[in-house]
């Protein structure tokens, strides 16, 4: 059986304690490869590599360490296929997504954050006969990047390259639900010659290698994506040590249709906004609400939309929907689906675990689920299931549709669409939440700010945010 390897100190290591634990492919629903159990051990060995590393990389010109991760872009570009494959089979995502976005995103996340150090300025500011200031953005020593399972290498690079741009050292903790691509970029870094210890993988569980990552005293930012209840236990234990933090955690996000838009388009990415990756987005729109007049003609378009989505094994030429990325996962949707029938709901469609051929039989397959007729502030409405399962509610006016889209505890992501230039605007202005698409949805421009806020977040990731986040800036005064 394939077994993965921290990355520590640029050497492959196993967990010092030996323990090992199952990584399962969810198409199959069976044990493909083992991760090492690492644990505080593993996170001290990690961190003494960064911060040894960290002197020689940090006084390296921005041309150099751009250099350095040009190299791994260009490697994850050649990689391409392979890694596609393997985010297919460690995620249960389908294979034409992990090609199309995953990966190459990935590859962009280095490209960006290489060629942005280059065009960094920093500030001057001017006092006249007195003298003058400017701003050094000075990398922080060695840095935390934890990342979840639903977009393992995308969300993974997504921190580790801006972190590693700036000049630091970094210790990064991949999902221990989808580690694969994250050791496969750790053979890239090996293959591409990037020094030793500036970036360590250590795989494991949150519990052990995260807690043991985010409390450690050398450890000086932690950049995390995942849950908010994880974020909410990851802030509580980084506050008393004062480290920064960028918190990505998640969102049930509100996708808006009014009577106006280009109905075609807007049933089409409304469909994809709902079901992505198995609907395991945190950016996916699971609360639709389309105003009245459409309502119905929508809903009847809405559902044939869905009837055709094709759910296949990820590997399978065509599949646009393959399995959810655990057993425990799939539980906790299908939890989500009896509440809201208790709560009031219908299930149009979808909501049913599909027969599959062998050897797929015990994969974690489900249906993609549309829910109608629940009140926008039952629980199903308020909670994030992280799954395909969208509810579908009319709306009457732009105030009211507000009020729900706003009533949640998140604030991630909304889409909207309309054709109505004032009303878009307006719209997006009054949405609580840190990315509004309007008349589209997951498009991404890596110099925009990413992230959300009430309980989806904190900070902002992309473009020089990122950058920023991963530096002290220091004001030097000088007087004449
Ligand atoms: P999770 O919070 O369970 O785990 C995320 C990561 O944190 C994993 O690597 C995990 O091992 C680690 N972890 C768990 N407990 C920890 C602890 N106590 N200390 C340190 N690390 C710990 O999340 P998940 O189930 O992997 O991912 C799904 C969640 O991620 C959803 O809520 C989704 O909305 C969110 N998400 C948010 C964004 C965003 O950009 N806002 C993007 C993707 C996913």
């Amino acid at each position: 059986m394939k077994k993965i390897l921290n990355y520590i100190g640029g050497d492959f290591h196993s967990a010092q304690s030996e323990q090992w634990l199952d990584n399962y492919d969810p198409s199959k629903g069976e044990v493909y490869s083992a991760l090492p159990r690492s644990g505080a051990e593993d996170v001290e060995a990690a961190i003494a590599a960064a911060e040894d590393a960290f002197p020689t990389w940090s006084a390296l010109s921005a041309q150099k360490r751009s250099e350095h991760l040009l190299k791994l872009a260009d490697l994850l570009d050649r990689k391409a296929n392979e890694l596609a494959r393997a985010e297919s089979i460690d995620n249960g995502k389908p294979l034409a997504l992990a090609k199309a976005v995953d990966i190459p995103r990935a590859r962009d996340n280095f490209a960006f954050f290489a060629t942005a150090i280059l065009h960094q300025e920093d500030a001057f500011h001017g006092m006249g006969e007195r003298g003058f200031n400017y701003t050094l953005r000075q990398p922080l020593g060695t840095v935390a990047c934890i990342s979840p399972w639903n977009l393992p290498l995308y969300l993974f690079t997504w921190k580790i390259a801006p972190a590693l741009a700036a000049g630091n050292c970094v210790v990064a903790k991949p999902s221990e639900v989808t580690p694969m691509t994250a050791f496969l970029l750790s053979l890239i870094c090996h293959e591409a010659g990037l020094p030793k210890g500036v970036l360590n993988i250590v795989h494991g569980l949150g519990n052990e290698v995260g807690e043991a990552l985010v409390s450690h005293p050398q450890v000086k930012a932690i950049s995390f994506t995942g849950g908010t209840a994880t974020g909410k236990r990851i802030a509580a234990q980084a506050a008393p040590q004062f480290k920064k933090l960028s918190l990505e955690m998640g969102g049930k996000n509100p996708n808006i249709v009014f009577a106006d838009a280009d109905f075609d388009r807007a049933v089409r990415i409304s469909a994809r906004a709902a079901f992505a990756n198995q609907g395991q987005i945190c950016l996916c729109g699971s609360r639709l609400f389309v105003e009245r007049p459409i309502y119905q003609r929508f809903k009847e378009a809405f559902l044939a939309k869905v009837s055709k989505i094709k759910l296949a094994p990820p590997l399978e030429e065509g599949s646009q929907f393959g399995a959810l990325v655990s057993s425990a996962h799939r539980d906790k949707v299908e939890h989500y689906l009896q509440l809201a029938r208790e709560e009031g709901g219908t299930v149009l469609i979808g909501g049913e675990r599909p027969a599959m051929p062998a050897p797929y039989q015990d994969g974690y397959y489900l249906q993609p689920a549309v829910v109608e007729g629940l009140p926008f502030n039952c629980r199903t409405n308020q909670e994030e299931i992280f799954g395909p399962v969208v509810t579908l509610s009319p709306f009457d006016t732009e105030e009211e549709v507000l009020q729900m889209a706003n009533s949640v505890e998140y604030g991630l992501a909304a889409t909207l669409f309309t054709q109505d230039l004032n009303r878009a605007h307006r719209v997006a202005k009054d949405l609580h939440s840190g990315i509004v698409w309007i008349n589209d949805w997951l498009v991404r421009d890596l110099r925009t700010p990413f992230g959300g806020m009430k309980n989806s977040g904190v900070g902002r990731e992309g473009g020089f945010e990122a950058l920023h986040f991963f530096t002290e800036a220091k004001n030097v005064c000088f007087n004449y």
